[in-house]
């Protein structure tokens, strides 16, 4: 896997591209500012424009044999753009994503600090300001996890700056509980480097996926509903408030 184009420019939502193979319904481009989801984050949408008309995109299907080929899903499968195209990801749910996705380390920190090492077990952010975190928790009273509501917030308020950077994979095995996740991480760059999320002064987790720049950008949070999955598993539903 290269460095996806979203990663090194974080900013950038619209950019011309070629498209290179098309199927009914998707087409590859040639470069994607597109997130491709994955590790429980959903892709980006967005929209494709070339000489004969605009259709939007819907999501991004990773070809199985070849992660470097991205097929755009088209909301038309009607329609198939063909030659130069004018790409644009919608940034409103790219924030609703990043957003949730940025607050998603922080609450995995504070459960890994309040609950002994608690693991996470499953991750799902959604574009419709929604996502849930899996914890190995057993025996742990619900209220507890329903208190770290305000403490999330806090660090919302308190706008912490979130890097990343890539740390050599060696490295990485040697601190303790960067690939915290048991299923969020990404896989190496070709060079065998990891992307890491910094949060100031808070957290550092191995992650692929989208994040803000600084905890200030997210609405504030709230802790919708907690459930429990089997005897060790809890389902934590978060939401951005309305
Ligand atoms: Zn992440």
């Amino acid at each position: 896997m290269a460095v996806y184009l979203c990663h090194e420019r974080p900013d950038l939502y619209a950019h011309d591209a070629d498209v290179v193979a098309t199927r009914p319904g998707a087409v590859v481009l040639s470069r994607s500012a597109f997130h491709p989801g994955g590790g429980g984050q959903v892709a980006d949408i967005g929209a494709i424009e070339w000489a004969g008309g605009v259709v939007a995109v819907t999501g991004v299907e990773v070809d199985p044999d070849d992660p470097d080929r991205w097929w755009h899903l088209l909301a038309d499968d009607t329609v198939t753009p063909t030659g130069a195209v004018q790409v644009t990801v919608d940034a409103d749910h790219r924030l609703r994503v990043a957003s949730l996705h940025t607050i998603s380390h922080v609450l995995n920190a504070f459960v890994f600090e309040e609950f002994s090492g608690a693991l996470v077990t499953g991750a799902q952010i959604n574009g419709d300001g929604t996502g849930r975190m899996d914890f190995d928790l057993p025996d742990v009273d619900n209220d507890r996890i329903r208190a770290l509501e305000a403490p999330l917030n806090e660090v919302i308020d308190r706008g912490l700056a979130v890097t990343p950077i890539y740390v050599d994979m060696r490295q990485a095995d040697e601190v303790d509980g960067l690939v915290r996740s048991m299923s969020v991480a990404p896989p190496p760059t070709p060079d065998g480097r990891l992307r890491v999320i910094d949060i100031e002064g808070l957290d550092r987790q191995a992650c692929g996926g989208t994040h803000l720049s600084n905890t200030a950008e997210s609405g504030r949070v709230r802790i919708a509903k907690i459930e429990n999955k089997g005897r060790h598993n809890r389902r934590v539903r978060f939401a951005l408030a309305d």
